[in-house]
C-alpha cells in the first residue's frame, strides 16, 4: 500500500471536493466489493485499497497530514515536533543544526526521515537539540603507603555509558522504542582504562583525570574522572599531613654509648647517627624524607622516634656487669 496515491486509487483530482471523494468510493466500492467478485484476489486486494484511501482523505485531519507528508502522514506529528524543536534551537544557536523544509514537497521528506528516525546521526532529534556534557565519574582506588610515597597506577574497570549501537543511537527503530536499549538511545559498557595516581596522594585526595568521564551527548564534552583516594594504614609509618612518623628501635649501648642506626623509610633504610646518652623517646628529624606533596616539589620530613630497647635473657655474666654497674651509679 505504501508509496500508492490516495487520489489515484479513487481516481480523484488533488483538489477534489468532500463529496467528489465520497462519490468516487462508493463507485469503486460497488465494483470491486468481494460479493460482486467472489474469489477474485485482485478485485479483494483493489478494494482494500480503495477502503485504505477513503479512510484517510475522508478524515479532514488526515487528508491534510497526507497532503503534507504523503504516505509518511501518519508520523506527522513527530515531523512537526521536530521542527519545532529544531526551530528552538536554531534560536540560541545561529547558524548550528540542520535546516528541514517541511513544505508541501513529498519527495524531500524521504531524507528526513532517514534522519529522523534511521538514526543518521549519533543522538535522537529529541535529544540533538541541546550539547550537553558528559556525567563525571568516580572510582575508589585504595593504596598502600608505599604506593601513595612513590605514586603508582592502576587499571580501572568503568562502567560507560555508550551509544546503543542497534539504534545508533537514536533510541527509535522504525518508530518504536529500540529493544535492544529499551529507547535509552545508550548502553552500558565495561572499559577498562590505565590511570596514574600521583606520589603524595592521601587518604580523602580526589585525583582528576580529564575528559575520561562519560561521553558527553549531542556533541557536549565529556565528563571527567575523579579517583577518589584511600591510603591504608601502615604498621609501621604514622602519617601527620607530609610527614612520617617511625619508632627505630635502639640497643641499650647505642643508646648509652652513641653510634648508627637504620631507619626505614618507605623506600628502603637510612643510616642516623644518634649521640652518646640518647634518651628514650627523643625524635631525630630528617629533612625532606617525608611523603612528597602533589604538584611541590619540597617533601615533608621523617621523625624517627628513639625507641630503646632493653636487653632480655641475661647471661650471669651480663646480669654481673648490671650490678657493677649499679654499684658505681646508685640510684
Ligand atoms: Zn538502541
Amino acid at each position: 500500500m505504501a508509496g500508492k496515491n490516495f487520489y489515484g486509487i479513487l481516481g480523484v483530482k488533488k483538489d477534489a471536493s468532500d463529496k467528489e471523494i465520497k462519490q468516487a468510493y462508493r463507485r469503486l466500492a460497488r465494483k470491486y466489493h468481494p460479493d460482486v467478485n467472489p474469489g477474485d484476489k485482485s478485485a479483494e486486494a483493489t478494494f482494500k485499497e480503495i477502503n485504505a484511501a477513503y479512510e484517510v482523505l475522508s478524515d479532514k485531519k488526515n487528508r491534510r497530514k497526507y497532503d503534507k507528508y504523503g504516505d509518511k502522514w501518519q508520523y506527522a506529528d513527530q515531523f512537526e515536533q521536530a521542527a519545532q524543536q529544531q526551530s528552538q534551537y536554531r534560536q540560541y544557536s545561529p547558524g548550528g543544526g540542520a535546516s528541514y523544509h517541511f513544505g508541501g514537497d513529498i519527495g524531500g521528506l524521504d531524507s528526513i526521515f532517514e534522519e529522523l528516525f534511521g538514526g543518521a546521526r549519533t543522538r535522537g532529534f529529541h535529544r540533538r537539540a541541546q550539547p550537553r556534557r558528559g556525567q563525571d565519574l568516580e572510582s575508589p582506588i585504595e593504596v598502600t603507603l608505599e604506593e601513595a610515597y612513590s605514586g603508582t597506577s592502576r587499571t580501572i574497570s568503568l562502567q560507560m555509558e555508550e551509544p546503543c549501537s542497534a539504534c545508533k543511537g537514536g533510541g527509535m527503530i522504525q518508530n518504536l522504542p529500540c529493544s535492544a536499549c529499551r529507547g535509552a538511545g545508550v548502553v552500558a559498557n565495561i572499559k577498562r582504562l590505565e590511570v596514574k595516581i600521583p606520589a603524595g596522594v592521601a587518604t580523602g585526595s580526589r585525583v582528576r583525570i580529564a575528559g575520561k568521564g562519560q561521553p558527553g551527548y549531542s556533541g557536549g564534552t565529556s565528563g571527567d574522572l575523579y579517583l577518589k583516594i584511600r591510603v591504608r594504614p601502615h604498621p609501621k609509618f604514622e602519617r601527620h599531613g607530609d610527614n612520617l612518623h617511625v619508632n627505630v628501635p635502639v640497643p641499650l649501648a647505642t643508646a648509652v654509648l652513641g653510634g648508627e642506626v637504620q631507619v626505614p623509610t618507605p623506600r628502603g633504610k637510612l643510616a642516623l647517627k644518634i649521640p652518646p646518652e640518647t634518651q628514650n623517646g627523643r625524635a631525630f628529624r630528617l629533612t625532606g624524607q617525608g611523603m612528597p606533596h602533589p604538584g611541590k616539589s619540597a617533601r615533608g620530613d621523617l621523625l624517627a622516634k628513639v625507641n630503646v630497647v632493653l636487653p632480655t635473657k641475661l647471661s650471669d655474666e651480663e646480669k654481673e656487669l648490671f650490678r657493677q654497674l649499679s654499684e658505681i651509679r646508685p640510684a
